[in-house]
């Protein structure tokens, strides 16, 4: 069974490296940025309240992402799956933790790709212009860094210590095919 986890803050390649290793693998890729985006397009109230949150850059309530996150994970547990962007928090780590213990499954690979502040800020500002996203603009890339740096990195050095087996460490300055293939290196 392939469970992947990819952490690394914004624009580090994350989301790049988990849609071509769920090709490779043939599981579903979980974006919660692309799950919480598409939620944008319904125009209800909670389109309108994510949309606040997420165009400032700060992150969405532990709650909806734990809702959103079992709601598919309970359909792909059987196949594998490659979350991106979740768990991003700690409470979300240990929703996750029990989610997986609950149905006897288990992360069997975590990606930690790292990159300097200068390099994901020049590759999320090429982004903007690519994708059209709101969130892309400098001030809001800040907000999203500092976020990660306060909360996210908390969560990655916890499965650090407690999965070292597991956990590696990925260049993200290379480039998109020298990454893949590291990755596919250690999925051997
Ligand atoms: P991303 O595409 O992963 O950079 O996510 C875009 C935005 O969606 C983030 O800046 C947050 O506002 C929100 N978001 C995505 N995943 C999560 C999460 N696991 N917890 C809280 N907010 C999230």
């Amino acid at each position: 069974m392939n469970n992947i986890v990819f952490f690394g803050p914004p624009g580090a390649g994350k989301g790049t490296q988990a849609k071509i290793i769920s090709n490779f693998l043939k599981v579903s890729h979980l974006s919660t940025g692309d799950i919480l985006r598409g939620k944008l397009n319904d125009k209800d109230n909670l389109a309108i309240e994510l949309k606040k949150i997420m165009s400032s850059g700060n992150l969405v309530s532990d709650e909806i992402l734990n809702s959103i996150v079992s709601s598919r994970l309970v359909k792909e547990k059987n196949n594998g799956f490659i979350l991106d962007g979740y768990p991003r928090t700690l409470n979300q780590s240990e929703f996750l933790n029990k989610f997986l213990s609950d149905n006897s499954t288990s992360i069997n690979f975590i990606f930690n790709i790292q990159i300097d502040f200068n390099i994901l800020t020049s590759r999320i500002l090429k982004r903007s212009k690519e994708e059209n996203r709101e969130d892309d603009n400098i001030e809001v890339i800040k907000t999203r860094y500092e976020e990660y740096l306060n909360s996210t990195q908390k969560v990655s050095n916890y499965y650090k210590n407690q999965f070292s087996t597991i956990f590696h460490e990925i260049d993200g300055s290379l480039q998109i095919e020298e990454i893949t293939e590291k990755i596919k290196q250690i999925l051997k």
